[in-house]
């Protein structure tokens, strides 16, 4: 294979495509990567690593004010968003920074620069040309914004990371992970907030139970939440203020300082030269791959949210990693995405494996529902008016449990263990038998009595 100077061209030093290019190089493959702009990708530059941080950021107002029920006297406290910004900076820089020493570390070869596909075996980077026996497709998305008039007066996730202060009134479109997980961090970091959603209820796809849970949590905090309304269209005044026409449920024009879309991402294909190599994409603009990430030319993959299926960092390095390995590995590998856990950092977050109860009853002849709604234990000094919910779906017939959700704090990290055993097949009468953790939020998956049967035909 001399007579091409790699054996992998990754293109996009995002999650997937520094996954894959680090394990082909642990295979013994020469290998090199290209990114146009900061190695790590949407998840560690401007994704869930900073929008973690900023969640924790805006969780300390209510921390503070639930101190007193516990005996504090916590003076009226201050929150400079300049510095906020700067500290998350600085360890996107240092993660950054990490992503591309671990590459070097492994032996690849660590390019900066867009690049282009020329042909099936070969890419360019600023200029120059480099052949490669296998190319992989890395690239990812950016945020989708709908045409209406005056769009370009909105943000997207993209700037919200770096604006130079708070915005004070903020309208939030779209009523998905993004949306939700702002209007959190927005609103606690003292924010007004309203957030408009076309459709009936938040989170399309999530457990009915949980979209319904999250929203009566997210109105406690006066997040002003339209569903079922649109903007029609957004005019800058000479004030600076945007004025905003929204149509549906609650028609009328509102002020605001900044608008922030939150419609969705689009996979990054543009100026790739994907037509140019015969690169097959979807009509959304994702690139066509089967079980193994093949594209229909033979000797270029692709991996992540540039596929345009599951838009998740976890899923992009299973993904990543399953090329490296049925390439240049032990063979032929599929990324098991059997059961794909996932969690919105709402306030409060939620945590989701398994399937909803719309979802299951479409599967499963019967299932069994089991559901609590609570107050934790935290919240009975707070005075908090705060409600955990948490559900479980089981198959009727086996009694294995398809899905657990849950709405709560550190619903995430409990979700995650679940993801375990639901993984493994364990049925209710495995939880039941399993000892509870007492006192925690957690144990009430292993309390759970009473039940509801629902069948397809009900
Ligand atoms: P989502 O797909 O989650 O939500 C998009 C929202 O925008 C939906 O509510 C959708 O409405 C609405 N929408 C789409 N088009 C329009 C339009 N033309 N006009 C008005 N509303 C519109 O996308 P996000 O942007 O929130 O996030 C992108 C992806 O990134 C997520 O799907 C997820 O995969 C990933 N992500 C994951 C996170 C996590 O794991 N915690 C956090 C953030 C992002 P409708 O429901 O009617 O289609």
């Amino acid at each position: 294979m001399a007579e091409f100077k790699y054996q992998f061209f990754v293109v996009g030093g995002g999650s997937g495509g520094v996954r894959a290019a680090r394990i082909a190089a642990g295979h013994g493959a020469r290998v090199a990567i290209a990114e146009g702009y900061r190695y790590g990708g949407t998840c560690v530059i401007r994704g869930c690593v900073p929008k973690k941080l900023l969640v924790y950021a805006a969780h300390f107002s209510e921390d503070f004010a639930d101190a007193q029920g516990f005996g504090w006297s916590v003076p009226p406290a201050s929150f400079s968003w300049p510095h906020l910004i700067a500290a998350k900076n600085q360890e996107i820089a240092r993660l950054s920074e990490l992503y591309e020493s671990n590459l070097r570390r492994s032996g690849v070869e660590v390019l900066h620069g867009a690049a282009r596909i020329v042909d099936a075996h070969t890419v360019e980077v600023n200029g120059q040309r480099f052949s490669a026996e296998h190319i992989l497709i890395a690239t990812g998305g950016r945020p989708f914004l709908p045409s209406i008039p005056g769009i370009e007066h909105a943000l997207t996730s993209n700037e919200m990371f770096d604006l130079p202060q708070l915005p004070q009134r903020v309208l939030i479109v779209g009523g998905g992970y993004i949306a939700v997980e702002f209007a959190g961090i927005l609103k606690g970091l003292g924010a007004q907030l309203t957030l408009c959603y076309r459709g009936e209820k938040l989170l399309r796809g999530f457990d009915d139970d949980v979209r319904q849970h999250l929203h009566e949590e997210m109105t406690k905090k006066d997040i002003r939440i339209l569903l079922q309304s649109d903007i029609v269209r957004i005019d800058r005044l000479g004030s600076g203020e945007l004025q905003v026409e929204i149509s549906g449920k609650a028609p009328g024009s509102k002020l605001f300082d900044t608008v922030l879309y939150a419609t969705g991402r689009t996979p990054n294909t543009e100026g790739l030269g994907l037509t140019h190599a015969g690169v097959a994409v979807d009509t959304a603009g994702g690139v066509q791959v089967d079980a193994y990430g093949r594209t229909n030319v033979p000797s270029i993959h692709a991996v992540g949210d540039v596929t345009n299926r599951i838009a998740l960092t976890p899923v992009a390095i299973r993904e990543g990693a399953a090329v490296a390995d049925t390439l240049f590995g032990p063979g032929p590998t599929v990324a098991d995405l059997s059961v794909v856990p996932s969690a919105v950092f709402s306030q409060p977050p939620i945590g989701t494996v398994g399937f909803s109860e719309a979802e299951a009853l479409k599967r499963y002849e019967a299932i069994d529902i089991y559901r609590a709604n609570f107050r934790s234990l935290r919240q009975a000094l707070s005075g908090r008016d705060e409600r955990t919910l948490i559900k479980l779906i089981v198959d009727h017939a086996s009694q294995r449990v398809l899905g657990a959700h849950m709405v709560g704090a550190d619903a995430p990290e409990i979700i995650q263990g679940l993801a375990i055993a639901i993984r493994m097949g364990a049925t209710k009468a495995d939880f039941d038998a399993t000892v509870a953790l007492h006192p925690t939020s957690a144990e009430e998956f292993v309390t759970l009595r009473e039940k509801t049967t629902r069948t397809r035909h009900d």
